[in-house]
């Protein structure tokens, strides 16, 4: 059974990631979307409320589940026994950093692999930091969260 970690900060998760991870959970048995956080360092969404929005989000895809992390990803993936990391690339800019990432993990962890996945071109433009500033400036961002996230960020925010 392969079992790919989707690693991120997901804050929020946005519609370019689920389409990441529902080709993902396509591809690998099963893909365990991991939410990296740093207990010193708040991010815009607390660490539960990025992972119950996630959870609410992906609920119709059997083979994903939800968990967070502190700390290097190799050392979770080594944890739970994963060997596949799945990133997105949205463009060239995406590339140079994640392929420094990539690099980085296989020198960390020689048994990790990071296998990429292109976006599709209606989600190419769409970033966590962008729905952030829409949000904080009263804009719409319900063209670019799931359902679920925009209901709770609409109301909270
Ligand atoms: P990180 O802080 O690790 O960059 P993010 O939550 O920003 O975490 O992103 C997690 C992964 O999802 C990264 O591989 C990123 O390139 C990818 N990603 C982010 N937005 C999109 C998008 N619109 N389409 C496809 N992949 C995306």
């Amino acid at each position: 059974m392969t079992i790919a970690i989707y690693p991120g900060s997901f804050d929020p998760i946005t519609n370019g990631h689920i389409d990441i991870l529902k080709s993902g959970a396509e591809i690998f048995d099963k893909v365990i979307i991991a939410v990296s956080y740093n207990a010193n360092k708040q991010g815009f969404l607390p660490i539960n409320i990025r992972t119950e929005l996630i959870k609410e989000a992906v609920k119709d895809i059997p083979n994903v589940e939800v968990d967070s992390f502190e700390g290097l990803t190799v050392e979770y993936a080594k944890k739970i026994g994963a060997k596949v990391l799945l990133r997105g690339l949205r463009t060239s800019f995406d590339f140079e950093y994640e392929m420094q990432l990539s690099q980085t993990n296989h020198a960390l962890y020689n048994d990790i692999k990071t296998v990429f996945l292109i976006t599709k071109p209606e989600f190419n433009y769409i970033s966590s930091s962008c729905v952030r500033e829409i949000l904080l400036n009263k804009g719409d961002i319900s063209g670019f969260v799931p359902e679920a996230v925009y209901k709770y960020l609409d109301k909270s925010f």
